[in-house]
């Protein structure tokens, strides 16, 4: 686990913080954003600016969609995640909007795997430095508020068990890239070598899709299959496990539905 400090990601700190007491913190509550696109220096703004007028991001720590963990107060001081209480309790930030049905706010995809494992890891991390912060919950369950958010994966996430943890990739996304266009299957290589890079469900099919192809083989065959049967070949030769998953990630993203579909028409 690596953690972006306040200097290395450019934080504005503009006046001292207050020193937090570690012997009172039992708790840590867990936060989303209200938005589907702020990133950490949007809502670094959010908190500097009035009507917050805060001396910093107000969070001790924050979780990208990629995975990425940015280091806000931090141990040293006392946070800004829940009113009147923050001299016990450590707050952790989420990217993403996770509360449905709000006027105007889209909801976010599911909680991507980078950002949840991030997540258990850096509420680890934070449980192994501060002994006495036993409670972990929802910003909602330490106050009235819908933080953070119906579609939060609350309850899997305090159960503190990594998604993928039992696989291990064992290819780089340029492998599955150099077969694809070696078999003539992609031609923009730049958006699916991003897409790899970025999206960690998509990075762990590559690696399955690679190794099938890898010791099994393939040939090209005439019929471009459905959606439906590529899903059904995928997940008879073990390269996909979550259906429901995959096809919520396809739901309007023609690309990604074309790649599975020509994919599929290559495995045997
Ligand atoms: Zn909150």
């Amino acid at each position: 686990m690596n953690i972006i400090t306040r200097n290395q990601w450019g934080a504005k700190v503009t006046a001292p913080l207050q020193k937090l007491n570690l012997a009172k913190v039992n708790a840590i509550a867990l936060h989303h954003m209200a938005s589907p696109t702020a990133d950490i220096y949007e809502v670094q703004r959010w908190h500097l600016n009035s009507p917050n007028n805060w001396r910093c991001l107000g969070y001790h720590y924050w979780v990208g969609f990629d995975g990425k963990i940015y280091e806000g107060r931090g141990f040293e001081h006392v946070g800004a995640g829940v009113a009147n209480q923050n001299d016990r309790i450590i707050s952790i930030g989420f990217q993403g909007n996770y509360q449905s049905g709000l006027a105007n706010i889209p909801l976010s995809p599911p909680m991507p795997d980078a950002q949840f494992n991030a997540g258990v890891d850096i509420i680890n991390f934070v449980r192994t430095q501060v002994m006495t912060a036993h409670i972990l919950g929802g910003h909602s369950e330490f106050m009235a508020t819908a933080c953070p958010g119906d579609m939060f994966p609350l309850e899997e996430m305090k159960a503190l068990k990594k998604r993928n943890s039992g696989y291990i990739l064992s290819s780089s996304v340029d492998d599955l890239m150099n077969e694809l266009v070696w078999r003539g299957i992609v031609s923009d290589v730049e958006m699916w070598r991003r897409r790899g890079n970025e999206d960690v469900n998509l990075r762990y099919f590559y690696d399955k899709y690679y190794h099938y192809m890898l010791f099994n083989g393939g040939s090209v065959k005439a019929d471009f299959p459905s959606l439906a049967t590529a899903m059904d070949i995928f997940v008879k030769q073990g390269i996909v496990s979550n259906v429901d998953l995959w096809m919520e990630k396809m739901d309007g993203d023609d690309n990604l539905m074309w790649l599975f579909r020509k994919l599929a028409a290559y495995v045997n």
